[in-house]
């Protein structure tokens, strides 16, 4: 089946419906956020993913600091695996949703011992075939301790960024996902994710975006016309 022709960016613009200036916008996180890396602290592909598994509804500097104890005193799977469940929630229990979270690093590491020899798998598949690991959790996993972009990750701040930014309409984090994945060369997939990360925290805040001082302004939807909406504000 032939594929719809794309419009022309002119086109697209006469509808009122710009295409994002994808190459201007990773410029600008560029010089933004040139070193811009997972702010969890890890040493190996498991630490990795314990602590990924720990920043579910947590701040990465919670779990930055539960990790150091936790995984000194369970350097492997198998351990893991064989912790007592009141004793695996009282270690993490700072980092919330504790017996829950327990429950799943008991039960991801059960299987990695059963099915790949205590080792964390490197593909995207098996990753996901493990208790309590979706598609978030593996792609950061995948792009920060093996190096390898298989997709991008799409939490809270990504997701939120990408749609003002008009990377997106979706609000699915799989749709966003593949949006993003079309849009953004497979090389900066994990640096990407995390200069928007850092964008979300430090400007492009969930309830008040600091827009008038943010440099993507320009290649904003949203940041347009939350600064049409208010113009000067401040007279002073
Ligand atoms: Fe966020 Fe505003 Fe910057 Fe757009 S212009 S990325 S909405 S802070």
């Amino acid at each position: 089946m032939p594929r719809p022709r794309s419009r022309s960016p002119a086109a697209a613009k006469s509808k009122g419906k710009a295409r994002p200036d994808v190459a201007a916008i990773l410029k600008i996180l560029d010089s933004l956020y040139p070193d811009a890396h997972c702010s969890l602290d890890y040493s190996n592909p498991l630490e990795l993913l314990i602590a990924t598994i720990l920043s579910a509804q947590c701040t990465d500097k919670r779990v930055n600091m539960v990790t150091p104890a936790l995984f000194a005193k369970y350097p492997t799977a198998a351990q893991y695996a064989a912790a007592r469940p009141h004793e695996l929630e009282r270690d993490i229990q700072s980092t919330g949703f504790f017996r829950n979270k327990a429950k799943n690093i008991r039960a991801m590491a059960a299987a990695l011992v059963e099915h790949h020899d205590g080792k964390v798998p490197g593909t995207m598949d098996d990753l996901v075939q493990l208790p309590g690991v979706g598609r978030k959790t593996a792609n950061v996993v995948l792009g920060n301790a093996f190096n390898i972009n298989v997709g991008v990750v799409v939490d809270t701040h990504i997701a939120r960024l990408s749609q003002r930014l008009g990377l997106t309409k979706h609000t699915d984090p799989v749709r966003i996902e593949q949006d993003l994945m079309r849009l953004i060369p497979a090389d900066r997939w994990c640096k990407f994710s995390h200069q928007i990360i850092s964008h979300g925290r430090a400007v492009c805040m969930a309830r008040n975006p600091d827009c008038s001082h943010c440099p993507l302004l320009p290649y904003c939807p949203e940041g347009k016309s939350r600064t049409a909406k208010a113009p000067a504000a401040k007279g002073h």
